[in-house]
């Protein structure tokens, strides 16, 4: 299965946290971004999904991570 890239900082580093399953057959996935630690499930509208469609104010540019102190946090995510 391909990373997904994320909707929110457009990183392709996610990881798949879970899948929901049918007759043995994925029919969604739920990724989490390993850079800003956004979660979103593969099937939701391109509204909310998709980088292009998705309204601007609620895109997050990390490379600067320093200015959000409170949302990226992902030391606490490693294993
Ligand atoms: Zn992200």
């Amino acid at each position: 299965m391909t990373p997904a890239q994320c909707p929110r900082c457009g990183s392709d580093g996610s990881t798949a946290d879970f899948r929901g399953v049918d007759d043995g057959e994925t029919v969604w996935t739920i990724w989490r971004c390993n850079d800003c630690c956004f979660s979103w499930r593969d099937s939701e509208p391109a509204s909310a999904i998709d980088r292009k469609l998705r309204a601007g104010e609620f895109a997050l540019d990390i490379s600067d991570p320093g200015r959000f102190p409170v949302v990226l946090q992902p030391s606490n995510f490693q294993k």
